[in-house]
């Protein structure tokens, strides 16, 4: 198997017909033995249906139908572990990542890379509140780890079976997939690309989503906020003993003291929210170690065609 494309599809009906066609047309031009493993991510519309009958004629397509919406990283997840193609592309349904940018990502992965990522130059059709926010969570990320996670880039990419192999023994439960392939090493470049706006449909991410995606992003490759607690509490405590010096000296010594209720106040307001945002974040990391511990199966399946 030369390719392999995986498509997470939450409520795509009217993308996934074109999209299958676009596919067509690059990637037949550019191999001869592929498959398209369309996850279906619990959509509420006929995408399913429309998946299906492709399969009918298509043996070329294949499908994971999950019992309910796990989210498109878990779907991703879901393909990669039945993908049996030499070099694996991970694209959206939704014609954002134009399918034709497959085939010189393709001869970038053959000059030797084993990843060959999509970087976005432009965003076109998108608010300017989710371009800011990803825009500042890149940025963010990049400063918190130690792994270089390339910035404004998707998941649209190629990658080899090499990468996807690690991938697939990589059993955390929060998936950052762009984080975890840029942890995995190896030769990796990118390409960049003007994104479109959506061909049809609205956006499955909703802000809870993104916010979970982001926090998952930090928390799976950063220990940098659980630092920061720690540093603030210092930092704070440093003021605090100072303050009581003060206080101890007017008290004691100089005897002109005040009822300073301002002072209290403020001293009080400042700690109790440095100390709820510092259990915050420590809730953040335990609730994901608590899911992990569970162990649960990613993902359920209700039906697939893939043996
Ligand atoms: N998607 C998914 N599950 C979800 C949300 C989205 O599988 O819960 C799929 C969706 O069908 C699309 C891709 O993930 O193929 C990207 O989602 P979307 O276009 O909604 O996100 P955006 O491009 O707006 O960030
Ligand atoms: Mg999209």
């Amino acid at each position: 198997m030369d390719i392999s494309v995986i498509i997470p599809v939450f409520n795509e009906e009217k993308n996934i017909p074109l999209l299958y066609a676009r596919l067509n047309d690059t990637v037949r031009k550019i191999c001869t033995t592929y498959e398209y493993i369309f996850v279906n991510d619990g959509s509420a519309d006929a995408s399913m249906q429309v998946i299906r009958s492709l399969a009918e004629t298509d043996d070329s397509v294949k499908f994971i139908d999950f019992s309910r919406n796990f989210g498109h990283q878990i779907a991703v997840t879901a393909g990669l572990a039945k993908a049996k193609g030499q070099a694996v592309v991970i694209i959206d349904a939704d014609l954002q990542d134009p399918p034709e940018l497959i085939e010189p990502l393709y001869r970038k992965m053959q000059a030797g890379y084993e990843v060959v990522y999509a970087k976005r130059r432009s965003r076109e059709g998108e608010s300017f509140m989710k371009k800011w926010t990803a825009k500042m969570f890149y940025r963010l990320l990049s400063r918190m780890t130690a792994i270089s996670i390339p910035l404004d880039t998707g998941d649209y990419r190629i990658i080899h079976q090499k990468v996807v192999q690690m991938l697939n023994r990589m059993p955390e439960q929060q998936k950052f997939i762009r984080g975890q392939i840029a942890w995995v090493g190896f030769r990796q470049t990118f390409l960049e690309y003007d994104r479109q706006a959506r061909h049809a449909g609205t956006t499955g991410y909703s802000y809870a989503k993104m916010l979970k995606f982001a926090i998952d992003g930090i928390t799976s490759f950063s220990d940098v906020p659980l630092k920061f607690a720690t540093i603030s509490g210092f930092v704070v405590s440093g003021v605090a003993f100072i303050e009581i010096l003060y206080a101890l000296h007017s008290r004691l010594i100089t005897k002109d003291y005040e009822p300073g209720w301002a002072s209290i106040l403020i001293s009080i307001l400042f700690l109790g929210g440095i100390q709820l945002m510092s259990i915050g974040i420590i809730g953040e990391y335990l609730s994901r170690i608590s899911t992990n511990v569970k162990n649960r199966p990613l993902y359920v399946i209700n039906e697939t065609n893939i043996e």
